[in-house]
């Protein structure tokens, strides 16, 4: 029986942990490396943050990850696109705010690619026509090395969601235009996998992401490094860690939806001396979980309809925290948030829910909200859980 998700225990960044968890981790699943091979690590460099701010995949991790590769001769360039302009300045600010810069030696380099290929992929459920950033398709396999933490639109990101950073910063937005339904948009994601193939996913959980994830919330020591073959079963195995209904993340629906993943963590083979993690009272993306009624017909519709706008939650801004940079106005793809009186205002008529200004918001002043009627109910749930 082939096993589908390694789970080690790593209580912190000190390298000898690093490198005894991630070797056993990885061991089931590292690909054959010839001497030369080149290979990409997808790492996630959402943005410039500290590493201690669990926002980015740590560099202890990545450091040892690419020990494994360079002993068998391979060739490193670790990159990722963040969600900004896709230029060397960006880049390399990224780079040494992460921490990333000490990584770089004789077989291993930092990308400096700044070339996208246009893509078509017939086969996709959504995405048949899209670019990606052009150093991933140049290398001889692609590696996912992801950081596990909440997110306000996904409610978690892993190793599905961290293959977006495939996407060139500033196209994000506009693909977040394209597929605004959160399970199309997931379907996108899940297609970007499908077509980029990476042959492992390794996931820094040592310290993760709670609360206004995936850039503004707080570390959470989780103390995990997880591998699979599949970024979907490594995100159900994440999912279980978490305490989250699987089915409240949509890329873990849209991958179950196309025979990629079980429905359960139990239909997982799992390794590990952490198979048995569960974080208690993980704090959620706002306890949000997405809506997913579906029905035809005009009456389906306007249940729809109502019943997204008493559930669905939306972006909230905290005025206090806001310093008025109007960030969030200028990524916004659907153009509903308009500056006033320097701070900004948001048109719900507009709105997609895509939560990119919640992301990108540089002092956590866009949060991810529930509405009256969720928070409602959620209270009549604790209120029956203590019963
Ligand atoms: S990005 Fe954040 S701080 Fe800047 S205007 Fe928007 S809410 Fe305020
Ligand atoms: S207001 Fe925020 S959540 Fe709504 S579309 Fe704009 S960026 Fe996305």
């Amino acid at each position: 029986m082939s096993t589908d998700v390694c789970m080690y225990a790593c209580p912190d960044y000190a390298p000898v942990h690093v490198r005894s968890a991630l070797t056993l981790a990885v061991a089931p699943f590292l690909p054959g490396i010839r001497p030369g091979m080149k290979i990409a690590i997808k790492t996630n460099l959402v943005s410039a943050m500290d590493p201690d701010k669990a926002t980015t995949t740590h560099p202890a991790v990545l450091r040892e990850l690419c020990g494994l590769l360079t002993a068998r001769g391979a060739q490193v360039v670790i990159g990722d696109s963040p969600g900004n302009l896709f230029n060397l300045p960006v880049l390399h600010h990224a780079y040494r705010v992460c921490g990333l810069e000490s990584l770089v030696s004789g077989s291993v380099r930092l990308n400096e690619d700044l070339s996208i290929t246009d893509i078509s992929f017939p086969e996709a459920a959504a995405a048949k026509q899209f670019s990606v950033t052009s150093y991933l398709l140049d290398a001889d396999m692609i590696i996912n090395c992801c950081k596990l933490k909440t997110h306000g639109m996904m409610n978690m990101t892993c190793a599905a969601k961290n293959m977006f950073g495939s996407i060139p910063g500033t196209m994000k937005p506009e693909y977040h235009f394209r597929f605004p339904d959160p399970d199309v948009f997931s379907d996108m994601i899940v297609d970007l996998s499908a077509y980029l193939k990476p042959v492992l996913c390794v996931c820094d959980a040592v310290t993760g992401m709670e609360g206004n994830g995936p850039t503004q919330g707080t570390p959470r020591d989780i103390g995990l490094i997880m591998a699979s073959a599949s970024p979907h079963k490594l995100d159900l195995a994440a999912a279980h860690v978490l305490s989250l209904d699987p089915q409240s993340v949509p890329t873990l629906r849209a991958a179950m939806r196309r025979g990629l993943c079980p429905e359960r963590f139990e239909e997982l083979h799992l390794e590990g001396d952490g198979t048995g993690t569960v974080i208690n009272g993980f704090l959620h993306a706002a306890g949000k979980r997405d809506f997913q009624f579906r029905s035809s017909g005009l009456s389906g519709k306007l249940v729809h309809t109502f019943l997204r706008t008493a559930l669905q939650s939306r972006p909230g801004l905290s005025p206090k925290d806001c310093i008025g940079c109007g960030k969030c106005a200028s990524i916004c793809p659907a153009k509903a948030i308009v500056m006033k009186n320097g701070k900004p205002s948001i048109d719900r008529s507009k709105c997609i829910h895509c939560f990119c200004c919640q992301e990108f918001c540089p002092k956590g002043a866009m949060r991810v909200k529930r509405t009256p009627v969720t928070r409602f109910l959620s209270l009549f749930s604790k209120k029956r859980a203590h019963a």
